[in-house]
Parts: structure tokens; sequence; C-alpha cells
């Protein structure tokens, strides 16, 4: 009956993964952009931050997700004061492409 014998840890361990409520990294990892929009539900949110507590290394991809949207921002700022003849080309070379 060794069988029998308790190991606690394990157990718990082995619970803690066969939760419904635990998400894979996959799964982490699209939820990342709603989560930094708010746009998560209550028990997704949930999800998200057990995972993050639990794994490490989206802990450091949520910070380097972070800090890429961050600089993201700041460039896509300075696009938008650039001169608004830009998209007119854009547009026209869009057409011609089309017609040929
Ligand atoms: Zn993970």
């Amino acid at each position: 009956m060794t069988d029998a014998r308790p190991r606690p840890m394990r157990r718990l361990h082995a619970m803690m993964f066969r939760l419904p409520l635990m998400i894979t990294c996959e799964a982490f990892e699209d939820f990342i952009l709603a989560y930094l929009e708010g746009d998560l539900t209550t028990r997704q949110k949930f999800m998200f931050e057990m995972h993050l507590k639990l794994c490490r290394e989206c802990r450091d991809y949520l910070k380097a997700y972070k800090a890429a949207l961050d600089l993201a921002k700041a460039s896509g700022a300075e696009e938008n004061a650039l001169p608004e003849e830009v998209p007119e080309d854009l547009v026209a070379a869009v057409m011609a492409a089309r017609k040929g």
C-alpha cells in the first residue's frame, strides 16, 4: 500500500495545473493586449493574474510587451504630427495598382 503515502506538495502542484481556471502561456499571450486595455472580464483577469503569479517567463514577457507598446505609442504620436500629404500619395499609389 505504498500508494497511500501522502504527498501533499505533489498533489497540490498537480491540482493547480488541472484547474479549469489555469491558462496556458499561449492563452496568456492572447490576453495581454486586452489586459493592458482593460478589456478582460473579471474571470479572465483572474486567470491572467494567476498565470502571471505562477509563471516567471510570462512575467518577463509582459514587461517586455509593455515596454514595446509604450515605444510604439511614443513613435506613433510623432507620426501623427507629419503633414497630411503622405496619405494622399499612398491612396494614389493604391488606386494605380488596382487599375493596373
Ligand atoms: Zn506562462
